[in-house]
């Protein structure tokens, strides 16, 4: 498994290049979103992900991470996250991506995910798409010193319970550093038990929120990433590495004019 350290919390100076790999990675976001277009390739996503983040001196930590072939993970319609990128999938209008991506800056890792529509898309597509994002803000509510960790998941529940999505319990936020995985995991559902680890000023969480338009429920493809929801509905994504403070959570990765 990859949760190879434990809750740390950053000094001034980490937090200084927490924000600046975060900083980073929003630009990278900015240009992705505006290359997404009907007719081009996943793989022509991933090689200009790559190409990015290397113009802005940062390094892509998905590149080889485990073995992933990509430096981005773009996750079509019904495949939920880890999409691996591929010259012979080509984007249609009308299908949404996921788009997963980070990068490293001097050591320290961002990580963050946006699901876009392909051209025109449907009204149930947008407001997956919508309602997703949403519940990343109603999570981070949440995430503010002194609070426990399980006070974001049940926030982010709550939040999609109305509206009768799914949401994947098989992968989960995570700490974030020094390493793209660390403790503590971040379930995006209401636990039963337990109310987590306190929430400290200076930890630095990856919130991601993966929901489905019907079942939760999700199976891993052939190729042993890629995950899709088993019943083929559709899948969005959304994600920032946040700073935790006394107030309200600083989010590292929303771009900024
Ligand atoms: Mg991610
Ligand atoms: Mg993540």
């Amino acid at each position: 498994m990859f949760w190879n350290s434990k809750v740390t919390i950053k000094n001034d100076e980490e937090i200084a290049l927490m924000r600046e790999s975060g900083r980073l990675l929003s630009i990278v976001f900015k240009e992705l979103e505006a290359y997404v277009r009907p007719g081009i390739s996943t793989k022509e996503i991933d090689t200009f992900a790559e190409k990015t983040i290397r113009g802005l001196g940062g390094v892509p930590n998905f590149l080889n991470y485990e073995g992933f072939p990509g430096s981005v993970c773009t996750s079509v319609n019904d495949q939920v996250v880890h999409g691996i990128p591929s010259e012979y999938e080509i984007l249609d209008e009308g299908d949404i991506i996921s788009l997963d991506c980070g990068l490293i800056y001097k050591g320290y890792h961002s990580d963050a995910a946006r699901t876009y529509g392909v051209g025109k898309i449907s009204k149930e597509a947008k407001d997956l798409i919508d309602v997703t994002r949403r519940s990343f803000f109603a999570g981070i509510e949440k995430a503010v010193a002194g609070n426990r960790l399980y006070d974001i998941s049940r926030a982010i529940d709550d939040y999609i319970a109305p509206h009768g999505y799914g949401i994947v319990r098989e992968l989960t936020g995570h700490g974030i550093g020094k390493n793209l995985h660390e403790e503590p995991m971040i379930p995006n559902y209401k636990k039963l038990f337990g109310r987590g680890i306190k929430l400290k000023a200076g930890m630095t969480l990856a919130i991601e929120p993966m929901i489905t338009y019907g079942s939760r429920r999700v199976v891993w493809a052939e190729d042993d990433w890629t995950v899709i929801t088993e019943d083929g509905s559709l899948a969005a994504h959304y994600e920032n590495t946040i700073l935790v403070t006394e107030g309200r959570p600083e989010i590292l990765t929303l771009y900024k004019e």
